[in-house]
């Protein structure tokens, strides 16, 4: 125990991409995990042939080429592209928001057609800044695209109206005056062959690194800071701090997963639902992830639940409105006070990350706590 220089809380992407840079450094590493299983919430499990994104879609994507040759020293990426569809009551759009979507939405067949369309209905914005989800929609898409492909699948992911979110969300997806269903216009994309759960197997296998599951921190906080010289934790910030300054608000997702006896179920890896009444705010048919690969007569899909969050559910989805990123300051003011606690992750750093943002945010860390010299 006294041998260790790290103590790592969370052994998903953030607290494994740590670990295994402390190692190479040759410093030794414990991490705990409060779950059965290590990876977080990019974990996949094969069933039938098939890797099951337990926790979701994950799809790696990034411009940072650094990045991008990092995470694939523990794995091969294929080259999976991200063309999600809308499905609206019944009729389908091309997403993100290219000229495919404006060509089924409004017969157009031009760039000018299209941003004529478009022009004519971002009027109501009436030469405004936008200043929340809504009106950034608008401003970007006009109110066709906001009302039948954006409005109820927001309200349904975050719970709340348009209008009461903040307008970087919509931010994260394309607007395209070409014909192109790619869903990010990062230089880099792909999904590991074989699955995620091994890209963390590989982080942490060290022989200075040592990994137990089933262990909760917050259960002996206080002996673990007594024995450790330094905690990276990657769990809530408010939770590690007992919520004394208030609840940061996340969003929770259910998953309902199914085998079906077929080969091809939907279509695509992902189906948006973008209507209001639909409880589910997508399917993704996971084979589609590794082009079919895995048992030919089976398919396993997932329909995806947004709900109401509290505290002691899993949570998801930061909710980077003006009080909880407020309330985050205060937390990371208040986290002073632990110079040997260095917070990480999405929940450490309360940030909508994707999976290059996190390995990004860590090498920021490590460059800070282990190359100082
Ligand atoms: N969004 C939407 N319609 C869609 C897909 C996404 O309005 O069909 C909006 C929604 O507000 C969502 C945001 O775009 O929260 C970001 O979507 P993204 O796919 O990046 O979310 P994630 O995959 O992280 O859940």
């Amino acid at each position: 125990m006294q041998n260790y220089d790290y103590l790592v809380v969370g052994a998903g992407l953030f607290g494994a991409t740590f670990a295994y840079e402390a190692a190479k450094r040759g410093k030794r590493v414990k991490v705990i995990e409060k779950d059965d299983h290590i990876a977080g919430h990019i974990y996949t499990k094969e069933v039938d042939g098939i890797q099951v994104h337990e926790f979701g879609a994950h799809i790696f994507h990034t411009s940072n080429k650094k990045t991008w040759s990092f995470i694939q020293q523990f794995a091969e990426f294929n080259r999976y592209t991200n063309q999600p569809v809308a499905n609206y009551k019944g009729k389908m759009y091309n997403m993100p928001f290219n000229m495919n979507t404006f060509s089924e939405m409004w017969g157009v067949r031009t760039p000018a057609e299209a941003k004529a369309k478009i022009d004519e209905q971002r009027q109501v914005m009436d030469g405004k800044k936008p200043e929340n989800l809504e009106e950034q929609a608008i401003s970007l898409v006009g109110t066709d695209i906001y009302e039948k492909l954006i409005k109820g699948y927001t309200q349904k992911q975050w719970g709340r109206e348009c209008k009461d979110l903040p307008a970087f969300i919509i931010r994260r997806l394309p607007v395209r005056y070409i014909y192109d269903n790619n869903y990010f216009n990062d230089l880099y994309q792909g999904i590991p062959i074989g699955g995620y759960t091994q890209i963390v197997e590989k982080m942490l296998d060290s022989d200075l690194i040592d990994v137990e599951l089933n262990t909760d921190f917050l259960a002996n906080k206080e002996q673990y800071l007594n024995d450790y010289p330094k905690v990276v934790y990657t769990g809530t910030i408010d939770g590690f701090y007992d919520y004394q300054l208030g609840t940061l608000e996340y969003r929770g997702l259910k998953f309902e997963t199914k085998e079906f006896d077929m080969d091809n179920y939907q279509g695509n890896a992902v189906i948006n639902y973008t209507d209001a009444e639909t409880p589910w705010t997508r399917i993704i048919e996971h084979k589609w992830f590794e082009f079919g690969k895995g048992n030919k007569d089976k398919t396993i899909v997932t329909r995806e639940y947004p709900h109401t969050w509290k505290r002691g559910d899993e949570p998801y989805y930061p909710v980077n409105d003006q009080r909880n990123n407020d309330l985050f300051k205060q937390y990371r003011d208040l986290s002073k006070q632990d110079p040997n606690v260095l917070f990480g992750g999405r929940l450490g750093l309360y940030k909508y990350y994707n999976m290059d943002q996190v390995i990004e945010a860590c090498e920021n860390l490590v460059h800070r706590e282990l190359d100082k010299d």
